[in-house]
């Protein structure tokens, strides 16, 4: 018998093409009538179509949002809101547009709607991440769960290829490390396959074809259960390497998820063998380490971690900080094992086999 618990996160999902058009309507669900957007300066069309949307229920578009949260931005956010006395928020765009969403609600208590363009997840997940001077910081609490998320197909059809596949393998990897969690439970298992199977078949037809729009539902659809999974379990050393070597060296955080997921897959491999044979099966391959291994070389993505601007003497201070405090893993975390994990990724040499 195995036992487990299973705690379910309220959430309103709308998942479809088009759906954004349904944003008014959810608005007045919600009771809500001064919305401000907030988009990254990238997306700022997509963020005044939105406003456009709402019509009369928006109060403006703050264009501002950057990766990993940083509480100066989320400051002048604020200024924004109190000046509009906006009465809730509208996220339309990846995680770093999320997490801006998320640190508001969590100083204010304002609603938030999210409408997700990109696989990262946060919008299931009752975690954010800030950064200020130089440091990153991760709660996890209620107070930032978005209530709606509307995922619209088609707000994700311009993501560029390359995006698009990193980014799907980061939710890959959340799902991943929900199949050998601590608090894993029956549910999550069958969430993390679906989601997994669901990116591993997308992925490859978006970079063949970009605006393959059921290709884009399946892989808006894996993401979504992916996030679902990050949202409902306790995450591994794979995220606490991600967190680390994002934090330490300021690396792109789906890019460096891509990188080393098959490293800590393979050190994590022989201490959760029926996690990995389920990874195994939802992927279609015979083992779940080549399976991750051929989809990484039909995306054609980077492979090491100097690629993407870790410098060689950070290779050291990466492995004290990642095995310091480190979060709870199948297998113990050792200093010298993951040190070689490390230096491997950094080199865009193959996972250890024998770890
Ligand atoms: P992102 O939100 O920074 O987006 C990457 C880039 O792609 C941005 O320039 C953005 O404007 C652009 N973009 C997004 N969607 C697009 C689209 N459909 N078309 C064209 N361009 C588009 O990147 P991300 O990987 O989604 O999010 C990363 C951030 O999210 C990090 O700060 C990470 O820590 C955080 N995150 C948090 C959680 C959580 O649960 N708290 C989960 C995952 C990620």
């Amino acid at each position: 018998m195995r036992e487990f618990v299973y705690n379910a996160a309220p959430a309103r999902i709308l998942f479809g093409s088009g759906t954004r058009q349904r944003l008014p309507d959810e608005a007045e669900r919600l009771g809500l009538e001064r919305l401000l957007v907030l988009s990254t300066p990238d997306q700022e069309a997509v963020g005044r179509s939105i406003a456009e949307i709402l019509g009369s229920r928006a109060t403006g578009l703050f264009s501002g949002a950057v990766m990993h949260t940083p509480v100066a931005v989320t400051e002048e956010a604020l200024a924004v809101i109190a000046a509009s006395k906006a009465d809730g928020v509208v996220a339309v765009g990846g995680g770093s547009t999320t997490g801006l969403g998320k640190a508001i609600a969590l100083r204010t208590g304002l609603p938030q709607i999210v409408l997700p363009t990109t696989y990262a997840g946060s919008e299931m997940t009752p975690i954010l991440g800030e950064t200020e001077g130089g440091l990153k910081r991760t709660q996890t609490t209620a107070k930032v769960l978005p209530g709606t998320v509307i995922y619209d197909v088609d707000l994700t059809l311009s993501l560029p290829p390359s995006i698009s596949s990193v980014s799907g393998i980061n939710a890959i990897a959340h799902a991943s490390e929900a199949l050998y969690a601590r608090d894993g439970n029956p549910v999550i298992e069958l969430i993390a396959q679906e989601g997994i199977r669901a990116l591993a078949a997308a992925l490859p037809r978006i970079v063949d074809e970009p605006r393959n729009g059921p290709a884009r539902a399946d892989a808006l659809y894996g993401a979504w259960l992916c996030g679902l999974c990050l949202g409902a379990v306790g995450m591994a050393l794979h995220h606490k390497l991600c967190h680390t070597l994002g934090g330490s060296f300021d690396l792109p955080h789906a890019e460096t998820h891509t990188i080393v997921l098959p490293h800590a897959l393979s050190y994590n491999a022989q201490a959760a063998p029926r996690a990995m044979a389920c990874n195994a099966s939802a992927l279609g391959s015979k083992d779940a380490l080549s399976g991750l291994s051929a989809l990484l070389e039909r995306l054609k993505l980077k492979r090491s971690l100097a690629e993407i601007g870790m410098p060689e003497t950070g290779i050291s201070r990466a492995a004290d900080l990642a095995t310091a405090n480190p979060y709870w893993n199948p297998r113990p975390v050792e200093r010298d094992a993951v040190y070689e994990l490390i230096r491997r990724a950094y080199a865009g040499e193959a996972p250890r086999a024998d770890f």
